[in-house]
């Protein structure tokens, strides 16, 4: 992405389009800042009203050669009511809008907002900008033929501080990389993107970035660690499982050490409890923790932050097979813990059950958060709009929620009370894996909680919004990325602030 930022309108380089941001106002649209002799393009669509100014409306009108012949009025809303996410909104809307025209190359004229601070309105432009400015086409064939895709490759942002605008962006460039890297392998196919596939990522970022040392290992490893839930899940699968640690050494003289365990389920069929019709076909989605895991730790390579994040991924597929686990069996944790299985389907506890004690024990972690794709009761309970948080440590469960109010990719706290633990006593074993529908999604971070003895840990459950059928604001349709947004504001929180340069 080529990234400019000038002063004076009349120097700026001519592009596919130029955009004109506006207010909602008592008598009709308002400028948002001095159009100068452009003010002539909207005065007809104001004054007939085509054109409001309301939140990420779009309109456009043509200009003439040499000057860009595409403009786009950009209603921002309400001034008075103006907040850091409907700036968000609305520039998702205009990238959207903008994506459909085939545009590459795109010129700002920023908005003056008093009411906020010029930093972080910068900052809600870019991210409304780069997370809508993406698109999954690696599947399309002949379609791209006719119709290749564009993204947009070229911005220049006229505005009076240039200096500010510029980093901002390129900070959010730099975190969009890594969201653009976990959506990538979240909408991928499940027969491409498998266990074996999500190591050698791991690997890519290593070469990729001199900070990060990813190992990766494999089934024999697993077995001799004695991962009986993770070697168990994958039993049924012609890939084995893997393991994957990629470490993010970003400050080698600090002992402060974050840990994110992610769900690498490459696809989920519920194993022989198999997922019916309807359900099944979106299942290639259930390793987007581990992609939010791998995300991250790009997104801090990419931003050099003074921190040391280390992701951990027990990546299988839950596959159909004679080879597969059993319903009803008994396995053992590599904790040493002895699981029965009452369902198949709930397989993500197991091995992020294996990933987190193994971290624990080998790791010493700060702390450990973890995502997954884990409940359909998480999607009951919240739908898509938010996600869920459960955690041992109240004070990590503040600081992520407020990381998340901030970002707005919101999570929202369920309790963890320890009455709970009684619906998971098993007859036969230490524990079972699932006690039904009920409390279900509370129920799972019960389970994981077994496994993260004392060590402050967050439980991020994902599973209504890693993925969503049609895109909304500034989402493209499938995989969405959230999460990443979240970490690495709570991460930058973490930097003592003498470290932070700024
Ligand atoms: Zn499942
Ligand atoms: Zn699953």
């Amino acid at each position: 992405m080529q990234i400019t930022a000038i002063s004076n309108i009349e120097k700026r380089e001519h592009a596919d389009c130029l955009v004109l941001p506006f207010w909602k106002g008592e008598k009709g649209a308002e400028a948002a800042c001095d159009l100068g002799k452009l003010t002539a393009y909207s005065s007809l669509p104001i004054k007939v009203k085509d054109f409001t100014g309301k939140e990420g409306e779009v309109l456009w009108v043509y200009g003439s050669e040499p000057e860009e012949s595409r403009i786009a009025l950009l209603g921002l809303g309400n001034r008075e009511g103006i907040t850091i996410e409907k700036l968000r909104r609305a520039y998702g809307a205009l990238t959207k809008a903008v994506l459909k025209r085939k545009c590459s190359s795109l010129s700002f004229l920023f908005p003056n907002v008093d009411l906020l601070n010029s930093e972080l309105v910068a900052k809600a432009i870019g991210e409304g900008f780069f997370l809508a400015n993406y698109v999954f086409d690696a599947l399309k064939h002949d379609t791209l033929k006719q119709e290749p895709t564009v993204r947009i490759t070229k911005v220049q942002c006229i505005t009076s501080d240039q200096h500010a605008v510029l980093d901002a962006l390129m900070t959010i460039e730099k975190t969009a990389k890594g969201v653009y890297l976990a959506r990538d392998l979240t909408n991928g196919n499940a027969d491409d993107i498998t266990p074996q596939y999500l190591g050698r990522v791991a690997k890519q970022l290593e070469s990729e970035y001199p900070t990060i040392e990813a190992t990766v290992h494999d089934r024999d490893w697993i077995e001799k660690q004695g991962m009986g839930l993770l070697l168990a899940v994958g039993k049924g699968s012609e890939h084995p499982p893997v393991f994957i640690v990629a470490k993010y050494k970003g400050n080698p003289t600090s002992s402060d050490h974050t840990v994110i365990v992610g769900k690498g389920l490459t696809f989920d069929t519920g194993g022989l409890n198999l997922k019916p019709k309807g359900n099944i076909e979106s299942q290639r989605v259930d390793m987007a923790g581990a992609a939010v895991a791998l995300g991250t730790i790009k997104a801090l390579a990419e931003l050099s932050l003074p921190v040391n994040v280390t992701a951990v991924i027990a990546s299988c597929e839950n596959a159909i097979s004679s080879k597969s686990y059993k319903p009803g069996d008994v396995y053992k944790a590599y904790s040493g813990k002895t699981v029965e299985i009452t369902d198949t389907d709930a397989e993500g506890r197991l091995t992020l059950a294996d990933a987190l004690s193994w971290t624990v024990k080998n790791l010493q972690p700060t702390r450990v958060i973890d995502f997954a794709t884990l409940t359909g009761s998480m999607v009951v309970a919240l739908g898509s709009e938010v996600f869920g948080l459960m955690s041992n440590s109240d004070s990590l469960a503040q600081a992520l929620l407020h990381s998340g109010e901030k970002t707005h990719e919101r999570a929202w706290q369920l309790p963890l009370f320890e009455e709970y633990k009684e619906y998971l006593k098993s007859e036969i074993a230490d524990i079972k894996n699932s006690a039904g529908r009920e409390g279900g999604a509370i129920l799972a971070a019960i389970f994981l909680q077994e496994f993260v003895g004392n060590t402050p840990w967050a439980h991020f459950d994902i599973a209504g919004v890693a993925f969503q059928k049609e895109g909304k604001r500034y989402y493209p349709k499938m995989a969405t990325g959230i999460g990443i947004r979240l970490m690495i504001d709570y991460i930058e929180s973490l930097i003592p602030k003498a470290q932070k340069g700024f």
